[in-house]
């Protein structure tokens, strides 16, 4: 094995961003370093990072690189270093697989749980707008919001339920169809931008009041 492959699979990328001084929350979600970023939106997985706010993204070698402003192989040789290996002593096959097994789980088990909080914030705002837009008189011309409560409240709460006690190959396959075509991705962005919202508008009452 070379140098890149020995520290692509010995290090992973929220083993690296903690050892660097980053603050990985528990939806593997971190402060993104490489914007100005004030809500975590850089997702860091075993094998790769993704910034839903700036787009950045890469291995764990990328990663560092970026970090530091290094080129590809000064990182890898620094990753090598931090960790203690070496081309002389590459991990173990067994060793080797059992971290492939246990990172591709820990990444169904990390993509489960992004979906679950969107999808879960997401029926949180729908569950709202239907009582705060329904119409109160019949001439009433329908708020959008309303509509979109009534039309998607029940499908996010099914796939909630799916989430939570589905079986592996339902909860992979909503997880699958939520982050097709960055569906998950501008979602979750449109809940941040509701929520300034909210925050703007309660700000607002606060004054009023
Ligand atoms: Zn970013």
């Amino acid at each position: 094995m070379n140098l890149f492959e020995i520290v692509k699979y010995g290090v992973s990328c929220r083993e690296a961003a903690e050892r660097y001084g980053m603050e990985v929350n528990h939806y593997g979600m971190a402060l993104c370093p490489f914007h100005n970023d004030r809500h975590p939106s850089l997702y860091v997985a075993d094998d790769h990072y993704y910034c839903f706010a700036c787009g950045e993204h890469g291995d764990v070698i990328d990663f560092t690189a970026k970090l530091f402003g290094l080129p590809l192989y000064d990182a890898a040789q620094k990753l090598a270093a931090d960790f203690h290996l070496s081309p002389d002593k590459p991990p173990s096959a067994v060793a080797l697989h059992a971290k492939r097994i246990r990172t591709e789980a820990q990444q169904l088990m990390e993509n489960e749980r992004l979906c679950f909080s969107v999808l879960s914030d997401y029926a949180r705002v729908l569950r709202d707008w239907k009582v705060r837009y329904a119409p109160k008189l019949s001439y009433e011309p329908v708020h959008a919001r309303f509509v979109e409560a009534c039309h998607k409240l029940d499908q996010t709460e099914y796939y909630l339920d799916i989430l939570c006690a589905g079986d592996s190959f339902e909860r992979a396959e909503v997880v699958q169809q939520q982050m097709a075509d960055g569906k998950l991705d501008s979602l979750r962005r449109r809940l941040e931008e509701l929520y300034k919202e909210e925050l703007e508008n309660g700000y607002d009452t606060a004054g009023v009041a």
